[in-house]
């Protein structure tokens, strides 16, 4: 990982414009630059932790109040339908920027999109064996 500062702790400290929508010591969101639907919002923790994973605890909890009380802030604002929340982890999931960050997307009846269920590519065929291994690798069962 470069030792640069990401463009989100650019923002967080000040040094290149934004327009937050909320702050507090440990997390910030701000409307995305290119922006999905009106209100598209990312929210990141101060800390330029790269992946889910780098996030310590507290600071998680922290971002995900913070999703969750902007949600309908958000869609009240721009009188969305329905909203899409959802965190591109990792390069392969199309992560650009590597400061770990929520995506809080609003929507709108027949705007076009689809459901989360649609990141993904072409679905496995996977048998029940496949899965109860996937199941027993995940949990350490
Ligand atoms: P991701 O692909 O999940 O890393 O998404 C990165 C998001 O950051 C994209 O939706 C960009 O439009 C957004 N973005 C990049 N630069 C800025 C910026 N300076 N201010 C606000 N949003 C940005």
């Amino acid at each position: 990982m470069s030792d640069d500062p990401t463009i989100f702790e650019q923002i967080v400290a000040g040094d290149i414009p934004a327009r937050i929508v909320y702050e507090t010591d440990t997390v910030a969101a701000f409307l995305d630059a290119n922006p999905l639907a009106p209100g598209h919002t990312l929210v990141v923790p101060k800390e330029p932790h790269e992946r889910l994973e780098d996030i310590p605890d507290d600071e998680a909890a922290a971002v995900w109040a913070a999703v969750q009380e902007l949600v309908p802030q958000i869609a009240a604002a721009v009188d969305a339908d329905a909203t899409t929340v959802g965190v591109n982890d990792g390069e392969a999931a199309g992560q650009e920027v590597p400061h770990a960050h929520v995506h809080i997307v609003p929507r709108f009846e027949g705007d076009g999109g689809g459901p989360i269920h649609a990141a993904a590519g072409d679905r496995p065929d996977l048998s029940e064996d496949e899965l109860d291994g996937i199941a027993a690798d995940i949990s350490g069962e």
